[in-house]
């Protein structure tokens, strides 16, 4: 990509999240190759209106319809011509709005319509959103396959497989491996971590990120979510992924092919090197945001993960397996777990006994369409908020909280 062609022009969505603002960092430096024309955020009208400002959009979209009123003055102010407000908002500015690539950094559920739409586009997605390709992902998979639209993963583990894939077989690939930094209680066991509160769960060690993914790092139940995307996007069995703990979080995932030859990919932790990169796939620009010294690769260790000790990462496994509509159950039900042990509902180790109760009686039930997504997300909603009202009148007797 040189600067002879006119700068890729991007639709950020979830832009006053951790992702969202460390892409506009990666466009503030390389200006040159990339031009905002759009911006989306959950409710955060206020920062929504600066980034506007300074990045001249031409549409701006907020899923929180009770701050439509500002979102208008926010767009009169700044002359924004297109304004989408609600909750079919982000799937509205993508369908309605003209752009190169979608970059899709909102957390939930609401980040599936908006891949869809721009991949029947034929646009490609830089996708951060891990709903999408967890509840999701055979439908939008095919989408991105009959569309000639490319899925950009974010994630800097899905990042690295993706990079040690390129010029490689598929058919060579032995096993992917994705590495976790284990979360702030990596070597402690089940039992010592049933008093754990919010404040501790939420401290992790390598990356600062929003309280879900924080909470969900602690359990390994992102990096279960993780295992469910790499199958998703590379197209690999269950069995040929594994999870491999590696402190440093310096190798990002490894890709071990049939020959025994490993590949991975390394830098200093910066979720800004992944952003760059799938920005500007299919190349490559040349940048300093990273630096990465070798006194960063002088003490990379590897320890196995022990499935009994992280109970949400072996759900995860066993819903990928099951398959149908079980890894957007899943999701859901973790979502609203979270959201109980965040709100001092239920204790930190109630969240797999929340997901628990709800996928080992889920129905076998074949993925259809975007409407049985939605389906199984709001019935596994219904199902976890009951967990979460037995488990918490129990809180009093049990010993745990
Ligand atoms: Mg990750």
């Amino acid at each position: 990509m040189g600067t002879a062609h006119p700068p890729k022009r991007l639709l950020i969505q979830g832009a006053t999240g951790s992702v969202g603002r460390s892409t506009l960092s990666v466009v503030r430096e390389h200006p040159e190759y990339f031009r905002v024309v759009g911006l989306a955020a959950r409710s955060n009208v206020a920062e929504l209106g600066v980034l506007a400002a300074e990045f001249h959009v031409n549409s701006i979209a907020l899923e929180d319809v009770s701050k439509r009123d500002d979102l208008q003055a926010i767009a009169r102010q700044h002359g924004i011509a297109h304004v989408f407000a609600g909750e079919a908002a982000v799937a509205a500015q993508a369908r309605d709005s003209e752009y190169d690539l979608l970059v899709n950094a909102l957390t939930g559920s609401v980040g599936l319509e908006p891949t869809a739409v721009s991949l029947q586009r034929g646009l490609p997605v830089a996708l951060a959103n891990k709903e999408t390709l967890v509840a999701a992902g055979p439908i939008i998979m095919k989408m991105a396959a009959d569309h000639h639209a490319a899925v950009l993963p974010i994630d800097s583990e899905h990042s690295a497989i993706f990079q040690c894939l390129l010029g490689e077989r598929l058919d060579q690939v032995r096993r992917i491996w994705l590495t976790t930094s284990g979360g702030p209680f990596w070597g402690r066991k089940q039992a010592d971590l049933k008093n754990v509160s919010v404040q501790e769960a939420l401290a992790h060690p390598t990356w600062k990120m929003g309280p879900k993914i924080s909470i969900d790092s602690a359990t390994l139940f992102n990096k279960g979510l993780e295992v469910i995307e790499a199958q998703r996007l590379f197209g690999v069995s269950p069995e040929s992924i594994g999870v491999i703990a590696h402190r440093q979080s310096v190798v990002h995932s490894m890709v071990e092919f049939i020959d025994g030859s490993f590949k991975a990919q390394l830098s200093t932790p910066d979720m800004r090197l992944p952003i760059l990169f799938s920005l500007s796939y299919p190349d490559r620009l040349p940048s300093h945001l990273v630096p990465t010294g070798p006194e960063h690769l002088r003490s990379l260790t590897f320890e196995p993960v022990e499935p009994r000790d992280f109970p949400c990462l072996d759900l995860a496994f066993d819903a990928l397996k099951k398959g149908g509509t079980t890894p957007a159950a899943l999701s859901a039900a973790d979502e609203v777990a979270v959201d109980a042990f965040l709100n001092g509902r239920i204790c930190f180790a109630d969240i797999p006994e929340v997901i628990r109760g709800v996928v080992t009686v889920w129905p076998d039930e074949p993925l259809t369409d975007l409407t049985g997504v939605r389906s199984a997300d709001t019935r596994a909603r219904a199902r976890a908020a009951e967990q979460v009202t037995r488990l918490s009148m129990n809180m009093k007797e049990r010993p745990c909280c």
